[in-house]
């Protein structure tokens, strides 16, 4: 099996122009550290780590897988070594305040990094992203005295991080949490179970720090009622080295479809005197707080299905090189199969599906940046806006497409694809969870819908409908280009799916008020054609500035071309798809819901 090759061209191209990071970081500040040498050498140093070290080791993780012993998880064989090597070269807080020992890079750059873990060995990336997620909350609600004793260790990684949210009876719901946090002096004796923990518990880090969520006496019931506690596995000494072991043990760790070297852990909490932990945030505004690691994990959700997706395009290419099956079309010679016309098929839709939801993810941690770092109030709402918008299209689109990369990798293989040996399977069962965790994709489907686009009306969705106007109108504007047939029917099918994508929202938007079930019987499809539309729409704008740069005789011209022939693919073969999605959303909620439900 080939090793994992970040496509850092592609990684380049897209935060250069279609996030334009080189303007951000000559105008704003939080951006300065991006400089053009500093990019470089992330990507380049980035890719050669999970070439060289994290490839090797996916395949060995996923057949030996982590373990327990005597009570503590052992990572899988050279999972330890990879991870203390990863530490030390920094890449935990590449995007971490500097002010707690981060390197304060934008979270737009460490987006390309965090999609070369996962393409690499998506069950060691998990790891560092969880410890990524402790750090935005903690950051964003700790108190000084919490983020000073904890946020350098997680930052160095010294110390890793999980969320423990998932109880048996509290999934997708979680305001059917029932942990138990009761105050004790300056902290609180937590106890309860929690279970799918992934990387509860291992021997990589000299420390774990769980972020909790669990209810204090007497608070209100339902979702208002949970708080989020900070409970570390050892608990600091005096000079903040690891002391005494905290009341949480590793009841057991699953035995599951995929990602074996990424333990899933049952936790035990406070099942003698009640485990230590610290409240993080307002009491009761755990949910408030865990979001702010939610939103972030759920983009890098978005990016572990972008890698592992890219990971199965590139295994399939060599595949599809190397194995000689079949005739030209003219009959005269046995060609490799990349030559028939339906394996070039599958190549260009798993291409064409990766490129544009890495290009939705990157324009989306763009976002992020800019609603945190914008001088102007006014602009940072508006970036935030779009990122409440776009996160549930990242998350979900983006794993969607993972599914159907994987799959159609096993297919370009042929009988071997299904065949363990070739690897090619491993990217099924890995990418299988990316739907579900993290919120399952319908749960994504019913927050964009409900929460993104009815309660504000449909304004953040105007908004951003209304921005891909502007790219069919600059490219029916820009004189040579537009007369230029492939952008021209690029801009066509765009401008057309544009319009069924407004019909589907006046449709939601207009039809959910008379008919409650509507928004939950066809928020899957809205979420779709959404997503597949915002995806060509920054595909038309790669293809537009591939062909500026052709015209200026700028660049690599190969990448380039090949930059608009997939672009031009996803228009002709993906973008289409967006009317299908809608055509069900315009269906509404009759044929989902009239059937009884003794019928099943
Ligand atoms: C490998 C793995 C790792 C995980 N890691 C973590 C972790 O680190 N921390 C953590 O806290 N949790 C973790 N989880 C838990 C994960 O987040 C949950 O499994 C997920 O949120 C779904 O919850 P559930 O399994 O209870 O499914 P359920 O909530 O029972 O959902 C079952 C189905 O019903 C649908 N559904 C549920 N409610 C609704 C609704 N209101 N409307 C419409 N449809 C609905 C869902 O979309 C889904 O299709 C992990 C799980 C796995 C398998």
């Amino acid at each position: 099996m080939p090793e994992y090759v970040a496509p850092v061209a592609d990684m380049r191209f897209v935060l250069d122009e279609l996030t334009g990071l080189p303007g951000l970081a000559s105008r704003l500040p939080a951006f300065e550290p991006a400089s053009s040498d500093v990019v470089d050498s992330i990507l380049q140093e980035a890719a050669r780590f999970a070439h060289e070290v994290l490839s090797p080791l996916n395949r060995s993780g996923d057949r030996e897988g982590a373990r327990l012993e005597g009570g503590q998880v052992k990572a899988a064989r050279g999972f330890g070594e990879a991870y203390r090597q990863f530490a030390s070269g920094g890449w935990v807080g590449l995007s971490g305040n500097p002010d707690s020992g981060g390197q304060g890079l934008p979270h737009l750059l460490a987006s390309a990094p965090t999609e070369m873990w996962s393409g690499a060995n998506s069950a060691f990336g998990n790891c560092p992203e969880l410890s990524t997620g402790v750090i935005a909350a903690l950051e964003a609600h700790a108190t000084p005295g919490l983020r000073g004793q904890y946020l350098p260790r997680i930052l160095s990684g010294e110390w890793t991080g999980t969320m423990c949210l998932t109880e048996p009876q509290a999934g997708s719901d979680l305001a059917a949490v029932t942990a138990r946090a009761v105050p004790e002096g300056d902290h609180w004796r937590i106890s309860g179970r929690k279970i799918f923990i992934t990387w509860g518990d291992h021997d990589m880090s000299d420390n774990i720090v769980h972020m909790v969520l669990a209810r204090a006496p007497d608070a209100p019931a339902g979702i208002k009622g949970i708080s989020l506690f900070l409970v570390p596995k050892f608990l600091p000494d005096a000079n903040g080295v690891p002391g005494a072991r905290n009341d949480l043990h590793t009841v057991s760790i699953e035995h599951k479809l995929g990602l074996h070297a990424s333990p899933t852990c049952v936790l035990a909490f406070g099942d003698a005197e009640g485990a230590t932990g610290y409240l993080v945030g307002r009491l009761h505004d755990g949910m408030g707080c865990m979001f702010t690691m939610m939103n972030y994990m759920r983009l890098s959700v978005g990016l572990q299905g972008v890698g592992i997706a890219d990971r199965a395009y590139q295994q399939a290419v060599a595949y599809a090189r190397e194995r000689v099956q079949g005739r030209s079309v003219d009959g005269k010679a046995r060609v490799p199969i990349i030559r028939h016309a339906d394996v070039r098929r599958m190549l260009l839709t798993m291409r064409a599906l990766v490129e544009a939801s890495r290009a939705v993810a990157y324009v989306t941690a763009m976002h992020i940046d800019l609603s945190h770092h914008h001088p102007d109030p006014a602009e940072r709402r508006r970036h935030h806006a779009r990122v409440e918008l776009l996160t549930p299209l990242v998350k979900a689109w983006s794993t969607e497409i993972a599914q159907e990369c994987a799959a159609t990798g096993v297919q370009v293989h042929g009988g071997m694809g299904f065949i363990e040996e070739t690897g090619a399977a491993q990217h099924i069962r890995d990418a299988r969870i990316t739907t579900i965790y993290e919120g399952t994709n319908g749960i994504q489907a019913l927050d964009l819908v409900g929460r993104k686009v009815l309660r504000d009306g449909g304004d953040a969705l105007r908004g951003l409908l209304k921005e891909i106007e502007g790219t069919v109108g600059a490219l029916a504007a820009d004189g040579e280009l537009a007369a230029d047939g492939e952008l021209s029917a690029m801009r066509t099918s765009l401008g057309q799916a544009l319009a069924a994508m407004r019909e589907a929202a006046d449709h939601v938007i207009g039809g959910s008020a008379k008919d409650p079930q509507l928004p939950g019987a066809v928020a899957f499809d809205f979420l779709m054609a959404l997503s597949i539309v915002t995806g060509g729409w920054q595909m038309a704008r790669a293809a537009h500035a591939a062909r500026q740069r052709l015209e200026q005789g700028v660049g690599n011209a190969p990448f380039l071309r090949a930059k608009v022939s997939t672009a031009r693919f996803f228009s002709e073969r993906i973008l289409p798809r967006a009317h299908a999605h809608v055509a069900a959303v315009r269906a509404g909620s009759g044929s989902v819901t009239e059937m009884a439900e003794d019928q099943f």
